[in-house]
């Protein structure tokens, strides 16, 4: 058997810091949480995060569709499941049958999960999504108190919440504040508070700008992942993700040398260039290139040069004793990746889920 070839790069999953970011979000949020988890866990590792997280005391994982509900259930973790998007007819039976909780955005699709759930023998949780500014999902405002009678009609669901999602809490309180007045006042329209068992509305953003008073469940993502929307919260919460990589070469080139595809940066003085083993097949982004990233290795920071390549990048280490082999945050405790999304002009949440599967991730 050959020996297994270590890999060129890997995301560290700090699952103690995640556990206290969640603590965190529940006691700002001053209520129960729904754990969002889509998307792999924003890249961190969907069954990983799910087993860690199902220890704390929540009440949903928030998922984006059934094959990211299905495998965590099929992981073993018994944590109620939310769809937070549409899903189609034919998951449905699956849905029902599995007692996953879907949000509901038409009375068509709630007629169906009925007709299931009778001829399942159950009766479905569900909840009503409304649409109070975010355009994307969910039953418009107008009409909604007779939608719901009609709802009321149907034997096999329970409308056990009502959702909505915040599209300007990290960039227009002005707008956020009006939007949660809109959603007190849908709330308030359908009955009133007591009517529904679970009232969510935030997100990250959400949950740590604004007053909510309305809702009973927050829904964060990304400060369970460590990073804050809005400015002033970083303290509170800790990093999770760390990428690494290591150095693979390191050359002394001349004057004049460029470096990386098209020759857009050209060294002016002899310079010592570390080359690193990760690029934007690791999901490590292009768009950084010119904009000032660095890299961190040996306790200090090092400008990167040229363009990132599909599988390795470049680092001015000229002055330093940085040696092939060396390890190379690319982002973490030290780079935040923050920094890395501004400098490639995006934001956190995509850099994070961008992150590829070659990406080796290693849980702490
Ligand atoms: N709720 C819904 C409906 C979402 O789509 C998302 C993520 O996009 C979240 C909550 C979590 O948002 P954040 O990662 O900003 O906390």
């Amino acid at each position: 058997n050959p020996l297994p070839s270590p890999p060129r790069s890997w995301a560290e999953i700090d699952l103690s810091a995640l556990r206290h970011n969640l603590r965190t979000a529940r006691e700002v949020a001053g209520c129960a949480v729904m754990a969002v988890v889509k998307a792999g866990a924003y890249g961190h590792g969907l069954e990983d995060v799910a087993r860690s997280l199902a220890a704390e005391d929540i009440e949903f994982f928030g998922v984006a569709n059934v094959g990211e509900a299905r495998r965590i259930a099929d992981a073993g973790v018994t944590t109620r499941i939310y769809l937070l998007g549409a899903t189609w007819s034919q998951e449905r039976a699956e849905i029902v049958g599995r007692g996953w909780t879907p949000c509901l955005s038409s009375l068509d699709e709630a007629r169906e999960f009925d007709a299931l759930a009778r001829a399942h023998g159950s009766r479905l949780k569900v909840h009503l999504a409304v649409d109070s500014g975010m355009g994307r999902g969910g039953f418009v405002a107008e009409g909604l108190p007779e939608i719901l009678m009609e709802l009321e009609k149907l034997p096999n669901l329970e409308i056990e919440g009502i959702g909505s999602h915040l599209p300007s809490a990290d960039e227009d309180e002005e707008f956020t504040r009006s939007q949660i007045a809109r959603y007190v006042g849908i709330i308030d329209s359908l009955g009133g508070p007591e009517r529904f068992r679970w009232r969510h509305l935030s997100n990250s953003a959400g949950l740590l700008g604004y007053d909510r008073e309305c809702c009973n469940l927050a829904r964060p993502g990304l400060m369970l992942y460590g990073i804050s929307p809005l400015p002033g919260h970083e303290e509170k919460l800790r990093n999770v993700m760390s990428l690494k990589s290591r150095v693979t070469l390191v050359r002394t080139l001349p004057a004049g040398h460029g470096v990386s595809y098209g020759r857009a940066f050209v060294t002016t003085k002899p310079t010592r260039v570390a080359t690193v083993g990760i690029g934007y097949g690791d999901g490590y982004p292009r768009a950084v290139s010119g904009n000032g990233a660095e890299a961190f290795i040996r306790g200090e920071r090092f400008p990167m040069l040229g363009r990132v390549t599909m599988d390795q990048l470049m680092i001015d280490v000229t002055g330093s004793d940085v040696a092939e082999g060396d390890e190379v945050e690319m982002f973490g405790p030290n780079i935040r990746v923050d920094e890395v999304a501004a400098k490639a002009g995006t934001i956190c949440w995509e850099i994070l889920t961008g992150i590829t599967p070659r990406v080796v991730r290693v849980y702490r």
